[in-house]
């Protein structure tokens, strides 16, 4: 029989013993998902039992499931904006918490063209920080020697903004990297990045960026991992690579820096560890004035290991250009998270993107899965049967059926659609494991994930045919793609699309052909830096869809 050592783990050999504990608890919350589950459940609804939602539905202290289920409905954020409204103007009563409301956090996800809100309160940023906390002991069972170096990530904060009521709204990266709980994190040989605080923090995206980017250049031999939260943030460094390699190598042969970097504490920092380095600079130069770009990555950062960048859902789009400027490192999505709630991590991060499946966390909050059929309609209800929905338990989830995420959190959602569809690939344990599918309301992607029948037959009856934009990556700019690859494209994609899209197209002749325009080389970074100058957040991004 196998003797539990403290550096064993089921998942395999933890490199340190602050690892073996984290995959220890991995292991116990996974165990005992059901237990976890219930106990969560029970007390989110006593510490909450006062508040004036749970009230309504007079669950009078009601903790079980039983009773919950019965007598909370299932609800969108669109049901909540009553009550989000009188706390963003400043009313402190216990609406939907018991704990006081510390700030919204400001999802990428809109309502009526406005940016969602979401609650949150202070001890959230503890359950965030314990889900940080497990990534690198699970990425140091696939992967040696990762205190050896550094890891290049791009993180950015985003200017906040103040409700009516004095609260403070902005992105939930934000909301961490301004935190303590980051700020002052303790020295973790598995976790140094190259970027400082002052650059993370700094708000002004082109100096935080700048800056990131050179430190990064500086340390280019000690870079073992490379990352962004999304693909996109990760592409757009590398654009800004592109733009700005000739100053950031000045600044490297100089030991000077950039007079556009101006926030005073980022620039006294930098300038203290900046040295010339003629050398790296003559590199840089040599590598980034080359046509191709090809493998840019690893040319420039050779001991990188692997990038560290959610390539799943709509950022699927984006790994053919990665492996290009790459030379196809390994993509690792490790975590599946929302400004409403972090979910849960991938405990195999090494993996194809195709099979990432994301673990959820069963101490993270209260799970509930609404089987995702096509019958129901977008309410979530069988009309045909007048059923009210029938909602799965995290550990009752079936492998191989879809679902879309219902979550009861600590900040006061109570059974809230978080609007992601999710396909059961297996279990660690007791704890199911997901594959992201998309997000619902995603009328098109452009991947192998399927067009929702109902929303594309609607977009059908109002559109005479589709029009999608490409911005290509050639390789070989003499050797474009000519009219009639372009063509083929267009039908390849057609024959791709669902029946009822190919019965309007063809039986119907209710639609006309899918055009592909294909916009110039930057557009869609144009399309970002819009976005981000009206509000948007460079971390959660996500190119929209009409
Ligand atoms: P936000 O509210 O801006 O934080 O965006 C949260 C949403 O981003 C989630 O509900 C998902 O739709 C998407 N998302 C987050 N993590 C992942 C992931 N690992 N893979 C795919 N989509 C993700």
């Amino acid at each position: 029989m196998a003797v539990d050592s403290p550096l064993s783990s089921p998942l395999g050999p933890p490199a340190c013993e602050k690892d073996a504990k984290a995959l220890q608890f991995i292991e116990e919350m996974t165990r005992n998902a059901e237990s976890v589950q219930q106990r969560v459940l029970a007390e989110i609804l006593s510490r909450n039992a006062q508040t004036e939602y749970l009230t309504r539905f007079q669950l009078n202290g009601a903790t079980d499931r039983e009773t919950f289920k019965s007598k909370l409905p299932v609800i969108t954020y669109e049901d909540l904006q009553p009550e989000i409204h009188r706390i963003a103007n400043g009313d402190r009563s216990a609406i939907l918490s018991a704990h006081p409301i510390s700030e919204f956090l400001t999802s990428s996800g809109t309502s009526a063209g406005e940016r969602k809100l979401m609650p949150t309160i202070k001890e959230e940023l503890d359950r965030r920080q314990l889900l940080y906390s497990l990534l690198m002991p699970v990425m140091n069972l696939y992967v040696a020697g990762l205190d050896k170096g550094k890891g290049l990530y791009f993180l950015f904060v985003k200017s906040e903004t103040m409700t009516p009521g004095g609260l403070l709204a902005r992105p939930v990266l934000t909301s961490y990297y301004k935190s303590d709980h980051f700020k002052t994190r303790p020295y973790d040989p598995y976790n140094v990045y190259t970027s400082p605080n002052e650059a993370i923090l700094c708000p002004d995206s082109f100096q935080s960026m700048y800056t990131q980017m050179l430190c990064g250049l500086f340390d280019r031999h000690q870079v073992l991992r490379l990352g962004a939260v999304f693909a996109s943030g990760l592409l757009r460094a590398i654009r800004f690579l592109q733009l700005n390699w000739r100053q950031l190598a000045h600044d490297m042969e100089t030991g000077s820096l950039n007079s556009k970097i101006t926030d005073p504490s980022l620039r006294e920092c930098i300038v203290k560890t900046l040295k010339p380095n003629p050398e790296f600079a003559q590199f840089v130069r040599h590598e980034c004035s080359k046509d191709d770009w090809e493998g840019i990555i690893v040319r420039i950062w050779p001991n990188t290991k692997y990038l560290d960048v959610i390539v799943t859902g709509a950022m699927a789009q984006y790994i053919p250009t990665l492996d290009y400027y790459s030379g196809g490192l390994p993509l690792a999505c490790t975590m599946y998270a929302s400004s409403e709630c972090y979910f849960g991590l991938n405990l195999n991060p090494m993996c194809k993107p195709s099979e990432v499946s994301y673990t959820i966390m069963p101490n993270m909050a209260y799970f509930e899965f609404l089987p995702h059929e096509p019958n129901l309609d977008s309410a979530g209800f069988d009309f045909t049967n007048e059923l009210p929905p029938k909602l799965v338990d995290l550990v009752d989830v079936e492998v191989g059926k879809e679902y879309e995420l219902v979550i009861t959190t600590y900040a006061g959602l109570c059974r809230y659609r978080v609007g992601d569809i999710l396909r059961v690939t297996g279990f660690h344990n007791s704890a199911p494991q997901f594959h992201f599918i998309r997000r619902k309301n995603v009328l098109l992607s452009i991947d192998s994930d399927k067009t929702d029948e109902a929303e594309l037959q609607m977009a059908v009856e109002n559109a005479s045919h589709l029009l999608l934009y490409w911005e290509l990556l050639v390789k070989d700019s003499t050797n474009s793609p000519d009219n009639d690859t372009l063509e083929q494209c267009c039908l390849a994609m057609e024959e791709s699309l669902n029946s009822v899209y190919r019965q309007g197209r063809v039986a119907d002749n209710s639609i006309g052909p899918l055009e592909i325009r294909v916009v110039k080389n930057g557009t869609f970074e144009e399309l970002m830096d819009y976005a981000i100058s009206r509000g948007a957040s460079i971390n959660q991004y996500k190119v929209p869809r009409c």
